[in-house]
């Protein structure tokens, strides 16, 4: 998708510092890190909502951000997050997943 900023960081077009990446998901730190360890795991695709066409690649981006902690020694444990929509928080609408770690994270849910 053209205006997409996440597509552009996938075609190279907006630098990113990469954590990972493989055919199918892309993994960079996030620009404004709310933790030590904040990692970005997106699909290449782009892909606005989970369904049953593509819910492959949401469980190959828990798999790798299972690998990323490991890699990121985040052995004290860790979050992954999405965000969905206005009441969910999203400002990216490429869909994407967020590991977070390397402190004590707060225990709320929102
Ligand atoms: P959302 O709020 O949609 O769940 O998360 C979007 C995330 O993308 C935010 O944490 C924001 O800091 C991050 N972000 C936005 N633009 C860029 C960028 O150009 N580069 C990187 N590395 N992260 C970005
Ligand atoms: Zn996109």
């Amino acid at each position: 998708m053209s205006d997409c900023i996440f597509c552009k960081i996938i075609a190279g077009e907006i630098p990113c510092n990469k954590a990972y990446e493989d055919e199918l998901v892309l993994a960079f730190h996030d620009i404004n890190p709310q933790a030590p360890v904040h990692v970005l795991i997106i699909p290449k695709l782009h892909v606005q909502q989970i369904d049953g066409t593509n819910s492959i690649l949401a469980g190959h981006c828990f798999a790798v951000a299972e690998m990323l902690a490991v890699q990121l020694e985040l052995s004290d444990g860790f979050r992954i997050v999405t965000n969905r929509g206005t009441h969910g928080g999203q400002t990216v609408e490429h869909l994407h997943f967020h590991l977070l770690g390397g402190r004590q994270l707060e225990l709320t849910m929102g």
